[in-house]
């Protein structure tokens, strides 16, 4: 190892899976001393948010656009940590249009939190003034605590705090649902209330959204380089089959398909299908049927993208919210990512807990999708479709229906020297890189604890602005520690 000597004293690790949870921890125990090996099942990291070259249509496309938000303090810590924050284009901006082409902008003002997206909202046309009291209402409601016992979900509590069908239509289904990327019925309303006020009441900077410059594949190999810059290293194409433990030496030894591993700690970042594959394949440990069982009550959502290459340009803007269709933000791919080049227009379009849309054929939903642009952009009537591509990702994000928490383990494992990290683990986040890169900083925390050395690694959440900081206001935001999660935690 180089450098002065730290936390790990160049003791060996093996993280098993390479996407944002495995790297952010990787990265971070390196970063302290340790050896690390990050073992990756496949050719690439990044896990589920990568880029690759479709076939179809002869571009490096991302499998979808992956967003950020400026409360995604962890993840932002991971792409400080291997230098490429700057790889990140910020807006505080949301456009939203109506079909017919009517915009509406949110976005914050001169006014403190919680009131800096106030102007703005009054001013939106997309929004009755009866849905505007209905929203302010819901807000207002949901700054409360949700009592940790809730069973609630946001449908059931929306149903009975009078929304008007705009507001469930034009805000609750598609940005927070969308966000959530579930159907209202089916979201807890404790993470409902969590995006309400990460994204629109804690402050303007918590809220503003990032887009990265690169395909995703080009902004994850800032792992690889950091990882082999710290005497670690990456491990492609190599699945773990198996995992044994010595306890005499102490040791891990993993059985991959590019031979065996050896390492004193494990971590074990994989998403929860793969945990279930590789639990017969653990050592026997009390505590793995009740692993088991978590895992069992896990459910994945759909999200589909469709990419769309237009001979000219079809709109300046970077984003924008499209309502009440099937296809529901349009980001301007061209624009977002300049590198790219090219003449004409790229521009890509999501559909979040979408199964119908899911369920189309490619060609179908390709067809739907530009006629349905068609109503927010006229220029697409006049321009010419040169290429597309419908990208379908069946096991996208995990639900957070009622009660998730209980089966959302900690990065405690119930095997030595091995701890859990992945999106789906107890971060009290939704599924999102942001709860990966804590889960992967929370399992380097726990690693650094068992080799005799307590490291603080987790990123404190933004402090919220303000009246948000007013006794009353501020939930409480201690980090999670692998303990339950923040939205469990009784509340002032
Ligand atoms: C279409 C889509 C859109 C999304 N949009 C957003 C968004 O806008 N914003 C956002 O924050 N999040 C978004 N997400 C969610 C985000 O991608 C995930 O929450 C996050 O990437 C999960 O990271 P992870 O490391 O926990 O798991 P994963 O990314 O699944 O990584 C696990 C890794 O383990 C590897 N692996 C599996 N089995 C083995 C094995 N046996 N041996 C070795 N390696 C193995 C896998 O190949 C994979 O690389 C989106 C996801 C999808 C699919």
């Amino acid at each position: 190892m180089r450098g002065a000597p730290t936390a790990g004293g160049g003791r060996t690790v093996a993280v098993v899976g390479g996407g944002v949870a495995g790297m952010s921890a990787a990265c971070a125990l390196a970063e302290a001393g340790f050896r690390v090996q990050l073992v990756e099942r496949r050719a690439f990291l990044g896990g589920r948010a990568y880029s690759f070259r479709h076939p179809g249509v002869g571009e490096v496309i991302d499998n979808c656009q992956h967003v950020l938000f400026g409360c995604c303090t962890n993840l932002d810590g991971f792409y400080r940590r291997i230098g490429v924050a700057g790889r990140i284009h910020w807006t505080s901006d949301m456009t939203m249009i109506e079909p017919g082409g009517r915009r509406s902008v949110l976005g914050p003002s001169w006014l403190p939190a919680p009131l800096h997206g106030l102007p703005r909202f009054l001013a939106a046309r997309a929004f009755t003034i009866g849905d505007k009291l209905a929203l302010g209402r819901a807000f207002r409601g949901l700054m409360r605590p949700v009592p940790p016992d809730s069973t609630e979900s946001l449908g059931e509590w929306l149903a009975r705090n009078g929304q008007t069908q705009g507001a469930l239509d034009r805000f609750w289904r598609l940005v927070i649902a969308s966000a959530l990327n579930a159907d209202i019925g089916s979201i807890s309303l404790a993470y409902a209330a969590k995006v309400i006020r990460e994204l629109f009441l804690n402050s303007a900077e918590a809220g503003r959204m990032g887009m990265s410059t690169l395909p995703l594949s080009d902004l994850y190999a800032g792992a690889n380089d950091f990882l082999t810059g710290k005497g670690s290293g990456v491990l492609l194409n190599a699945a773990v089959d198996s995992a044994a433990w010595d306890a005499g030496a102490p040791q891990w030894t993993l059985a991959t398909n590019a031979g065996a591993l050896e390492a004193e700690f494990l971590v074990l970042a994989l998403p929860f299908e793969a945990m279930s594959r590789l639990l017969p394949h653990m050592p026997q440990a009390e505590g793995a049927a009740g692993l088991a069982a978590q895992i069992a009550r896990q459910e994945h959502w759909p999200i589909c993208s469709v990419h769309l290459w237009f001979d000219r340009e079809i709109t300046t803007l970077d984003h924008a919210v499209l309502l009440d269709r099937e296809i529901h933000w349009m980001y301007n791919k061209g624009r977002i990512q300049p590198s790219r080049g090219g003449a004409g227009s790229y521009l890509e379009l999501v559909v979040s807990a979408s199964s119908a849309f899911a369920a189309l054929p490619g060609e179908k939903a390709i067809e739907q999708s530009v006629l349905e642009l068609a109503e927010f952009f006229p220029a697409v009537r006049s321009a010419k479709l040169v290429k597309a591509a419908r990208v379908k990702e069946v096991h996208a994000t995990f639900g957070v229906p009622p009660g998730i928490d209980e089966s959302r383990p900690s990065s405690v494992s119930p095997w030595p020297n091995c701890f859990l990290a992945g999106d789906w683990t107890a971060t009290g986040w939704p599924s999102t890189m942001e709860s990966a890169s804590r889960s992967g900083h929370l399992a380097a925390e726990a690693v650094c604890r068992a080799a005799g050395s307590e490291r603080a690694i987790l990123n404190p959440d933004l402090a919220p602005r303000g009246l948000m900081r007013l006794p009353g206001m501020a939930l409480s935001r201690s980090p999670s520690r692998g303990g339950p999660p923040p939205l469990a935690q009784k509340t002032g």
